[in-house]
């Protein structure tokens, strides 16, 4: 399941570390390791999934899952009421770095809209 490559499958499985502050049998969350907000979580999927390109139907409750880890995570950091964005990035023109699909979750700020 895992790719031998990937980053985010070294962290999943430990061998590179970070504050993983979140997991169950789908998902783990943990912070980004250069914070774009004071608030600045990813939430992955344990499967490998590269891009959203790659995701298949099977996988929506997935992702609808990652939303809602999201969502209780801005509750338990305290920026449900002042507000916060989550994002998944794509390919080159979307911003992705790391292939291996993750929710960003930013908040703690007021943050920018449109994103440059
Ligand atoms: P993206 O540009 O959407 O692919 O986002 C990748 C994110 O991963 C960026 O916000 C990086 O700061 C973050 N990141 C890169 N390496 C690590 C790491 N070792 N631990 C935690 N976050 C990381
Ligand atoms: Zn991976």
């Amino acid at each position: 399941m895992e790719h031998p490559d990937c980053l985010f499958c070294k962290i999943l499985n430990k061998e590179i570390p970070a504050n993983i502050i979140y997991e169950d049998d789908f998902v783990i969350a943990f912070d980004d390791i250069y914070p774009k907000a004071p608030i600045h979580k990813l939430i992955i999927p344990k499967k490998h999934i590269a891009t959203l390109n790659e995701l298949s139907p099977k996988e929506e409750t997935l992702v609808g899952h990652m939303v809602y880890v999201a969502a209780q995570l801005a509750k338990k950091f305290e920026i449900n009421e002042s507000g916060y964005r989550t994002l998944l990035n794509c390919n080159q023109d979307g911003g992705q770095m790391v292939f291996h699909i993750h929710l960003h979750l930013l908040g703690g700020r007021s943050l920018l809209w449109p994103p440059g």
